[in-house]
């Protein structure tokens, strides 16, 4: 963790000017009568290395230093240590220590420190190994720093058994190694023993908070990180950092929460962060999450040199929202300014391509991805590539891709899903049979797999195999994930399930408002589900009364009954949107005169005067 090396330097760096250390270590080599002048020195020289930027300038105060004859003095010398690791020379400072006539608990601390500040955390682990043999006792420092180094491997194994010594040598009540442990357990998705920690802390500070606050938004657990940012304050121990303030943001784009996203945001502009560059990559991802695209563009804008992270987070959320073009010209803009993309910029980049139907641009892109940006195509490409080929009937092409890469079994599930949807989408039954079977061995998505190849068959109009594969659904036990979706009005969340409004205070009004809908639908030619696509969602007999409550029309019709004219309403799902609620709301978005933007499971509907950004095409 940062902070815990910040707070070695500041240490060491203030360890300079502290008399009686100095005193007491000078006393060792020298007569009382030398002491002005040799402290004056080394003062002096370690003043002057501290200000060094380069090595050439180095090397002289240093053998002044070696003159003066106090390298021998572990003191100084952890002070030289400090002086290289600023100056990122790690083998120089490793050197120094290895010739060391008795290195410190801080000398061991500072390499180890110094290796995991440089990206090498494996040498810090193996320095406490060495230390181990020695007499030397490790400190608060030490384990800090071994449990940031457990942090960024993720070894969860060797973190356990740090934080057993913490116990034994009885550091389990300092501040900075009980926030280092949360920060450990969190990266290593293990949310409840960091938590635990949390709780056993007796004094907590604006980093535990933090710890705590990013472990549960960096675990998918958003609600739990916007609850503890509240905690956080309601207590008003302290302001919240520019780390906090990112968690937070990042838990509410994970939500897709826009509400709390602007409230954060105020609280980020309160505060003075909005200038921070990860703040600001925070934001233009959250808004774009939210399906704000111009917002992200307005913060986006702003931010002086952007990196690749808030360029991917734009150009990706462009993508999803159906705005090919700008997605494409930001990657272009990108890479005019020699910014190098990544895995995640090309799968934004495709899925643009993709979306807008620009296929040759896409595979132009998909097969200069290594050759010229050194980015290895991976699953998540593949995919995009197979959904850009089978959009467009091209679904032989995409069946061979499919069948010549070798991915592990979750992406093997969206690879095949994939195809699937595709075949159906063109009623190639031959092929949905094989990939539906490819995703059922994948042991991931089973039950979406058995509805999408029963539609098919129905679609193909054979109702034989489409009944035995619902009986098969039955037999085995296997179940669809229950679509649900979830509007947010002023600071409070509402969800819905399909065809259940019990829990609901509006049943009857939400339930008139639909029916009255599909009436003034119907004066428009809106004839609803007429063939077999929800075939297996549903039951038959219910069908008709079961897709109009499908759980994005309850939400819909809510949001309509508690919102002022005007105001966009805002819809998240965790399923693929249906055709026909897709329709529906395309159609109601022109009766009621309001936009409807609805976050679905894979992109962006965003409807307005009878029509959707995906252009019927998702
Ligand atoms: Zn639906
Ligand atoms: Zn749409």
């Amino acid at each position: 963790m940062m902070y815990f090396v910040c707070d070695v330097f500041f240490v060491f760096k203030g360890g300079i000017y502290m008399k009686p250390n100095l005193v007491k270590s000078l006393s060792r080599h020298h007569k009382l009568t030398l002491f002005s002048f040799h402290s004056n020195t080394n003062a002096h020289n370690i003043g002057k290395f501290q200000t060094i930027n380069d090595l050439p300038s180095a090397t002289p105060t240093h053998s002044n230093i070696v003159k003066s004859g106090l390298s021998n003095d572990t003191f100084t010398t952890n002070n030289l240590i400090t002086s290289y690791l600023k100056l990122l020379k790690i083998d120089h400072a490793h050197k120094l220590f290895d010739e060391m006539y008795h290195p410190n608990v801080v000398s061991w601390s500072l390499l180890m420190a110094g290796y995991v500040r440089l990206g090498q955390p494996n040498m810090a682990l193996c320095l406490f190994h060495q230390m181990q043999g020695t007499l030397v006792m490790p400190n608060e420092f030490t384990f800090s720093t071994l449990i940031n180094a457990c942090s960024i491997l993720a070894n969860l194994e060797i973190g356990r058994r740090i934080h057993a010594l913490v116990e034994v040598f009885g550091y389990r009540s300092d501040l900075v190694v009980c926030s280092s442990l949360i920060d450990m357990y969190g990266k290593c998705n293990c949310v409840d023993e960091a938590r635990m920690i949390f709780d056993f802390m007796w004094v907590r500070n604006v980093v535990s908070w933090t710890s705590m606050i990013t472990t549960y938004s960096q675990n998918g657990q958003g609600h739990l990180a916007l609850q503890l940012f509240r905690e956080f304050n309601h207590i008003r121990m302290n302001k919240p950092n520019h780390f906090m303030l990112c968690s937070a943001v990042t838990a509410c784009a994970s939500l897709g929460r826009l509400g709390s996203g602007k409230i954060t945001h105020g609280v980020v502009i309160r505060l003075g962060h909005d200038a921070s560059d990860v703040v600001a990559s925070a934001l233009v991802d959250m808004y774009s999450k939210c399906g704000c695209v111009s917002y992200s563009d307005k913060i986006f804008r702003r931010i002086a040199n952007p990196s690749v992270v808030p360029y991917t987070s734009m150009i990706v959320g462009a993508a999803k929202y159906g705005l090919g073009t700008l997605s494409l010209r930001l990657f272009q803009e990108m890479v005019d300014r020699r910014i190098k993309p990544n895995g995640i910029t090309f799968v934004g980049v495709l899925h643009a391509c993709s979306h807008s139907g620009l296929i040759d641009k896409g595979l132009e892109l998909f097969n200069s991805m290594n050759e010229k940006y050194g980015v290895m195509p991976d699953a998540r490409h593949y995919t995009c590539i197979v959904d850009m080929l089978g959009r467009v009937g091209r679904i032989d092409e995409a069946y061979q891709l499919a069948k010549s890469v070798q991915v592990g079994s979750e992406d093997d599930a969206l690879l095949w899903g994939t195809l699937l949807s595709a075949s159906r989408l063109h009623g190639r039954v031959d092929i949905a049979i094989e990939a539906s079977n490819r995703v059922i061995k994948s042991n991931q998505q089973v039950a979406a797999a058995y509805v999408t190849l029963s539609n098919t068959y129905a679609l193909a109009g054979d109702w034989e195999n489409a009944h035995n594969l619902r009986s098969e659904m039955k037999r085995t036990g296997v179940y669809k994930e229950p679509g649900s979706s979830w509007i947010e009005i002023k600071d409070s969340t509402y969800l819905f399930h399909a065809g259940d409004l019990s829990k609901c205070s509006q049943k009857r009004e939400i339930l008139s408002l639909l029916r009255e809908l599909e009436g003034r639908m119907k004066e428009r030619g809106h004839v609803g589900v007429t063939s077999g696509l929800v075939f297996v969602d549903v039951e038959e007999e219910a069908k008709e009364e079961i897709v109009s409550l499908h759980s994005e029309k309850l939400a819909l019709a809510f949001g309509l009954l508690n919102t002022p004219k005007g105001i966009t309403i805002r819809i998240m799902k965790n399923l693929r949107m249906c055709r026909d609620c897709h329709e529906a709301f395309k159609l109601i978005s022109d009766v009621v005169e309001r936009e409807f933007v609805v976050r679905d499971v894979n992109r962006f509907h965003h409807f307005k005067n009878g029509s959707c950004t995906c252009g019927d095409f998702w």
